[in-house]
């Protein structure tokens, strides 16, 4: 089986004042900041990317944003450009959040465009898919998730692909408390690395990394973390605490 690095990443959304967020990423780099068999990135609100980057100067921590425009610059108001995050030397951009979909109309189709955008950016996106509950229930949710994969990464080449991450975040367990069981995920991301094959090569789809997201603690990251195909977490609620974090990553670490 080929090795993938785990990668845990932050979320923030619509949380932290410059302030806030500056403090918790001095705090979480106080624990990690020469941690280098675990991927840790920080995805703060925009407004607080340049504190971040400054406060993670010199560490192996990376930080990313949450969105962005597909365009490099132009009429767009209250837009942000890959060209601005790259400026910031920003490293990752989280795309087509489930939140982003459900709220501000986001298809497949615009994740696509934004995932270019950003791969010509050198920008790595994590593209996020997943299922609602009635989607589950109604027993597409494989389908459904096969399709959000095709459409989001679609015409995208195969080095550009190694350097995409992909989080299955199954919509009814975020936020919610509610966690997929180890082995609902692993049959998503399983099925997920099947769907890469056909879209791109084996090769791309043994190499990208595939994270869980939705409600992922410290309390059950280790039994989703041991499944063959989930390679990390994209972690919302408790990468709002230091300590939740931090002990998430170290659960990674041993999991390597
Ligand atoms: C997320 O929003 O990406 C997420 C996974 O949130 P939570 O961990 O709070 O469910």
């Amino acid at each position: 089986m080929k090795f993938r690095k785990r990668i845990i990443a932050g979320n923030w959304k619509m949380n932290k004042t410059v302030s806030e967020a500056t403090e918790l990423a001095v705090a979480i780099r106080q624990e990690l900041a020469e941690t280098s068999d675990v991927d840790v990135v920080l995805c703060p609100p925009f407004t607080a990317l340049a504190a971040v980057a400054e406060s993670l100067e010199g560490s192996t921590i990376s930080f990313g944003a949450q969105n962005m425009h597909w365009e490099a610059s132009g009429a767009y108001t209250g837009e942000i450009s890959p060209v601005m995050l790259r400026g910031l030397y920003c490293h990752y951009v989280i795309l087509g959040h489930s939140e982003r979909r459900t709220y501000f109309g986001e298809t497949d189709e615009i994740v696509n465009r934004k995932a270019q955008a950003a791969l010509a950016s050198t920008l790595r996106p994590i593209v996020c898919v997943g299922e609602t509950l009635e989607e589950r229930e109604s027993g597409k949710h494989i389908e459904i998730v096969a399709k959000q994969v095709h459409g989001s990464l679609a015409g995208i080449a195969e080095a550009d692909l190694k350097n995409t991450v992909l989080a299955y975040e199954p919509v009814w367990a975020i936020g919610t408390g509610l966690t997929a069981s180890p082995e609902q995920a692993q049959e998503m991301h399983a099925c997920i690395r099947k769907e890469l094959a056909v879209l791109c090569s084996q090769d791309a789809a043994d190499s990208v990394r595939i994270q869980y997201g939705g409600s992922m603690k410290p309390s059950n990251a280790a039994e989703l973390l041991a499944q063959p195909d989930i390679d990390g977490g994209l972690i919302g609620g408790a990468s709002l605490e230091a300590r939740s974090f931090v002990e998430l990553v170290k659960i990674a670490k041993e999991r390597n």
